[in-house]
């Protein structure tokens, strides 16, 4: 199977190849635009998947900023609940487009605290229509992540989902790296 875990005390992270609207999780996180009133990529596929009543509860939320995020119900997935976080745009890399998507990262963490979730699901947030370079974002990622579960969280396992085999390649070797680094 592709995956690949670590162990943080009691918590977990792991890196799986899959689809993202079949992980029975608390929440799934959406890469969604600021309207968040749908898109494509992993966007139209968790609309898609959780069926009308989740666009109609997007209409309500008047938008969200980049680097933001808010929370809906999962309707008819697996999730009981929605993270919609809005990444950067990558511009070049010289936008502020780093701190941004720390940023989105880390408001997904204090959303689910705040619900008190104990297991989420991540795509790789921006590195689709929105051009940041997977590698560079899988380390803000993960540098992000690590930094949330190692602190005080109701968060006990995030799973990463890539849904081809090259990005789960990057995600996996770029995790190991920072995870040998530190100890
Ligand atoms: P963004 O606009 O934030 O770049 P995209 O949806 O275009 O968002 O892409 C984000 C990442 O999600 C891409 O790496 C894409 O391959 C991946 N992706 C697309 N569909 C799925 C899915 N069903 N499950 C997991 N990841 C997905």
């Amino acid at each position: 199977m592709e995956a690949f875990s670590a162990n943080l005390g009691n918590r977990r992270i792991e890196v799986v190849r899959g689809d993202i609207v079949k992980e029975r999780v608390d929440a799934i996180v959406n890469a969604a635009n600021s309207t968040l009133l749908g898109g494509g990529g992993v966007d139209g596929a968790i609309h898609r998947a959780a069926g009308p009543d989740l666009l109609e509860e997007c209409r309500g939320l008047d938008g969200c900023g980049t680097g933001d995020a808010k929370i809906t119900r999962g309707y008819r997935l697996s999730a009981r609940f929605v993270i919609h976080a809005v990444g950067p745009i990558y511009r070049g890399g010289q936008e502020g487009e780093a701190q941004l998507l720390d940023a989105t990262y880390r408001r997904c963490m204090v959303i689910a605290a705040e619900h008190r979730l104990q297991s989420l699901a991540f795509p790789a947030i921006s590195t689709g229509a929105y051009g940041y370079p997977r590698r560079e974002a899988a380390g803000i990622a993960f540098r992000r992540l690590l930094q949330e579960l190692r602190s005080e969280t109701t968060v006990e396992r995030v799973r990463y989902v890539l849904f081809d085999a090259s990005a789960f390649e990057t995600h996996e070797e770029v995790l190991r790296e920072l995870l040998t680094k530190r100890s």
